[in-house]
């Protein structure tokens, strides 16, 4: 979702109160598409401590229900392999198809209502084995941002909720070192906050901004409250303090997760999700999963069909709302164990016990900031099979390519570009290969990181 790159270019030139109109703008067309539809009604609807705290499998059930007899009667393929009864119980769900990445890159169409009753949004999602371009149906944005808000409040314990968001948004050149490196978008009751110039220097401005700001929560990218959390510890500095940080990802060890409660005085739930199918999951204190009720999640096994408690399995995520671009029983590309109930926590909801081969990859540019979310690098390149990242060093990038016959080498110079929106300046080395190595699961090990 970040800026398209002439936008970018244009923001990276301008002064800060143009940069703070733009970005303004940028927000309000955002908030229009995920606050619009039935946003508000849902807002007043959920209750999101009875989603965490309970368990009603039937609720989701008749969800379930609305969403297959929809697809069935306009969605080309579900038209003809959705059985013609509603569902008597969640499980009877194993009946249905997988959908994976590959059946929605072959033949998109086939998966979506070619006249959405509210509207598409469109995303990519990376992946080794090249770009996934997908939609979603805009009633699923409504209802998550809707269950996000909630979320929010609940960790802050209040409404109106401000939020300091780390995330890929631009503040000012990755090359300037001049502070502020925090800029507030009113529009989402938001500080927005650089990615790229937290280090051992700056750390303090970040602090002071966020506390001058008020914030009552942190949101975004775990990687880097944990890196803020390291300097405010070391430094032995406490003007932060907030009440939760809600993180967009998973990532965090059990004992970097107890530095940034540490570090700021609050809470810090981590969540689980994939940009098809949204926020899925919210980790309890435990380090636990729960589920929320937009979701149908699973863990099954080679068949398809569940595998038992606690054993290990591939996830399998059915969005209960996006009714004109279903992602029925679809398979990010996960693996976890679940649990129906009976966490010590004291929340009643399912969830997953593990997520294992989900500690997220990621490079550490020339200033040592980890920045995941790279396969953007890639993006845009024409002919790439498949494509691996070797770093020897901060700073430092190799890419490996398996190249396809329209594959075109000058092309390449986009990946140095990319980079350098997104990350700053790295020497960017490529070569192609035959084939990439697999893991022994088939998959290809995103980054190889030799330090
Ligand atoms: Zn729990």
């Amino acid at each position: 979702m970040g800026m398209q790159p002439w936008k970018r270019r244009i923001f990276n030139n301008s002064p800060m109160w143009l940069r703070k109109f733009l970005a303004n703008m940028e927000a309000m067309k955002r908030v229009k598409t995920r606050r619009g539809g039935d946003y508000q009604t849902h807002y007043e609807q959920i209750n999101i401590k009875q989603i965490l705290f309970e368990n009603h499998p039937e609720k989701k059930l008749n969800q379930l229900n609305q969403l297959l007899a929809t697809c069935r009667s306009n969605i080309p393929y579900y038209r003809e392999v959705l059985p013609e009864e509603s569902l008597l119980n969640m499980q009877e769900i194993d009946q249905l198809p997988l959908l994976r990445k590959e059946d929605l890159r072959t033949n998109l169409r086939k998966y979506v209502n070619e006249n959405p009753r509210v509207g598409f949004w469109h995303g990519t999602t990376g992946g080794t084995a090249g770009q996934l371009a997908f939609v979603r149906d805009q009633r699923s944005l409504h209802y998550e941002y809707a269950v996000y808000d909630k979320l929010y409040a609940f960790a802050a314990d209040k409404e109106k909720v401000k939020k300091a968001r780390f995330s890929n948004v631009p503040i000012l050149k990755s090359t300037s070192h001049q502070p502020p490196f925090c800029m507030e978008v009113s529009m989402m009751k938001q500080l927005q906050c650089s990615i790229y110039h937290l280090d051992e220097r700056t750390y303090g401005d970040y602090l002071q901004s966020i506390s001058e700001y008020g914030a009552d929560i942190g949101t975004g990218y775990a990687f880097l409250w944990q890196r803020l959390a390291e300097e405010a510890l070391a430094h032995d500095d406490q003007r932060l303090k907030l009440k939760a940080v809600v993180s967009d990802s998973e990532g965090m060890t059990g004992e970097q997760k107890k530095m940034v409660e540490k570090a700021f005085d609050c809470r810090v739930y981590q969540t689980y999700g994939t940009s098809e199918v949204g926020i899925a999951a919210v980790q309890c204190e435990q380090g636990y999963y729960h589920i929320l009720d937009r979701v149908h999640v699973e863990v099954v096994g080679e068949d398809g069909k569940s595998v038992p408690d606690g054993s290990d399995g591939e996830i399998v995520v059915t969005d209960l709302w996006s009714m004109d671009a279903p992602f029925i029983r679809y398979c990010p590309g996960d693996r976890g164990s679940f649990q129906h109930g009976g966490c010590s926590c004291g929340w009643e909801s399912p969830y997953l016990e593990t997520l294992t081969g989900r500690v997220r990859d990621y490079i550490v540019t020339a200033q040592g900031v980890k920045v995941n979310h790279i396969a953007r690098v890639m993006g845009g390149i024409p002919g790439v099979r498949a494509f691996q990242y070797i770093q020897d060093e901060p700073g430092q990038l190799h890419i490996r390519v398996e190249a396809r016959a329209d594959f075109d080498p000058t092309k390449m110079e986009k990946a140095k570009a990319n980079a350098k929106n997104m990350i700053g300046e790295m020497r960017i080395t490529w070569e192609v290969v035959e084939e990439i190595e697999k893991a022994p699961s088939g998959k290809i090990k995103t980054t190889i990181r030799n330090f």
